[in-house]
């Protein structure tokens, strides 16, 4: 992925972008490789025009579909969480691309994203804009991703951005030995951070911030 460059989104949202990075930086974001990659996925290239003077404030913004763009904040908390020091990631599962942020973050991180959306308008958006943005080691699929993708497991780390009220024990079975899963869990009045560690056939959870996302939803539309 290219840096975003002046010419594309001008000084002033670059500024704004490296203050965002600071900001981060404030609230306890300590990954450098975390920290670097924020300052370079052009934020704005993922919202429509008229919301692209807000892309690098510290916010969730909407995305269509009654969907949103997750808070920068939490896609570098989740993202500095689910790396957790690791380097060489191999592959990572993402449910609930949306409009594909948080797939860019992860596919300057590790060698391989796939990334599964129900929403299906969401998706092709998606695709389009990250093949824009020059990032082509994304898989993508079409699909309630509560069962994960069986054929291409086992994932050094699986990411939901949608809040299931509790984590499938399907997607933790998907992951490798030492893999890590981070999800927003619970219903819509309390939904923590969690993060799943698999040792061998157990599953360390630790539970962390409070959070508010989109419901993980069953099946799926055009
Ligand atoms: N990471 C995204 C966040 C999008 S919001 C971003 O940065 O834009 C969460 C997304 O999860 C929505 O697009 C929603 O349609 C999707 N989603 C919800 N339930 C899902 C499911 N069961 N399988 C796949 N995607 C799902």
């Amino acid at each position: 992925m290219s840096v975003a460059s002046g010419r594309e989104i001008g000084f002033t949202s670059r500024r704004t972008q490296l203050r965002l990075v600071s900001q981060l930086r404030a609230q306890g974001i300590s990954d450098e490789t975390v920290l670097t990659t924020i300052a370079q996925v052009p934020r704005h290239r993922f919202v429509e025009e008229a919301l692209q003077s807000r892309a690098y404030e510290d916010t969730a913004l909407p995305i269509g579909r009654q969907q949103t763009i997750s808070q920068p904040y939490i896609v570098a908390l989740m993202t500095q969480q689910l790396v957790d020091g690791r380097t060489d990631l191999g592959k990572v599962l993402e449910i609930g691309t949306g409009c594909g942020y948080q797939t860019a973050v992860l596919a300057s991180l590790v060698n391989r994203v796939y990334t599964i959306e129900r929403i299906g308008s969401l998706l092709e958006t998606a695709r389009q804009t990250l093949q824009n943005l020059g990032v082509y080691n994304v898989s993508y699929r079409h699909a309630d991703g509560t069962n994960g993708w069986p054929g291409r497991a086992p994932f050094d780390s699986i990411i939901i951005t949608a809040a299931p009220d509790t984590v499938p024990q399907g997607l933790l079975d998907q992951l490798g030995d030492g893999g890590r899963l981070v999800a927003p869990e619970g219903g819509r009045f309390g939904q923590h951070l969690t993060r799943v560690v698999r040792q061998g056939q157990r599953f360390r959870r630790e539970t962390s911030t409070p959070v508010i996302f989109v419901p993980m939803l069953l099946g799926t539309e055009e």
